[in-house]
């Protein structure tokens, strides 16, 4: 117990860092050469427990302490995500080189997931290391040959479907997928990609019912596919 209450909390501390890298990622060139913990309203810098947004809505109003104004619910969200996240990979991991590859893993998901929910787009800084970080620690893991496979036939099969769909997926979304390969091996990236699909498809025509979302509107297919790939790596056997 003591130690999943470390590990969550080592969470709530890598989601506020997520939180800044997804912050200044949109607008990296104009801003800063590195992401930073400044209120996105006012941009005072953040120091301390300032850049924890779970610890200033349990202490505090979850507000900036220099312009008054509320924390956004997206930073409390990061934080909660990465520190369960962080929990059940722990639970799930069978070694301590498989903590590390899981963790790694769904802490890429995190900012992939809010960014293409915000912008439509899947940043390479974050796929491609991804892709050979996923790699290298399933080579440690001995399942090398899986991870190669999965990485050729997600890359793959997303890559056709940016072709026929002519933009409803994306180069990103392929990107996205191979990197999940990387991680998973074959059986599970196929797995991952049937649940992101089946997802993508009921919440689509939700959408559609409900006339939130005309049959031209793009809606990112990334967090669909990232929710797949989260349920699918948490849930299910390695190999
Ligand atoms: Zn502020």
């Amino acid at each position: 117990m003591g130690k999943r209450i470390g590990i969550f909390a080592l969470g709530i501390l890598l989601g506020s860092l997520l939180n800044n890298f997804i912050s200044w990622w949109p607008k990296q060139h104009k801003d800063s050469p590195v992401p930073q913990a400044v209120c996105p309203h006012c941009g005072h810098p953040w120091r301390g427990l300032e850049t924890i947004a779970l610890w200033g809505r349990v202490f505090g109003e979850g507000r900036c302490q220099y312009c008054g104004d509320h924390v956004p619910l997206r930073y409390l969200l990061v934080e909660l995500a990465a520190g369960i996240l962080l929990v059940l990979a722990y639970s799930r991991a069978q070694s301590p080189l498989d903590m590390m590859r899981l963790g790694i893993f769904v802490l890429l998901l995190i900012p992939l997931f809010f960014i293409d929910l915000k912008h439509h787009r899947l940043p390479n800084v974050l796929t491609l290391p991804g892709m050979v970080l996923g790699l290298l620690l399933s080579a440690g893991l001995g399942q090398i040959k899986s991870a190669v496979l999965g990485a050729l036939a997600g890359g793959g099969l997303l890559c056709a479907a940016a072709v026929i769909t002519r933009g409803g997926i994306g180069v990103g979304d392929a990107k996205l997928q191979a990197m999940v390969g990387a991680f998973l091996g074959l059986r599970r990236m196929f797995a991952s990609l049937a649940v992101g699909v089946v997802l993508g498809g009921i919440v689509g025509l939700i959408l559609l019912a409900l006339r939130l979302k005309g049959r031209r509107d793009v809606v990112p297919y990334g967090p669909f596919l990232i929710t797949g790939a989260l349920l699918v790596s948490l849930l299910f056997q390695t190999g």
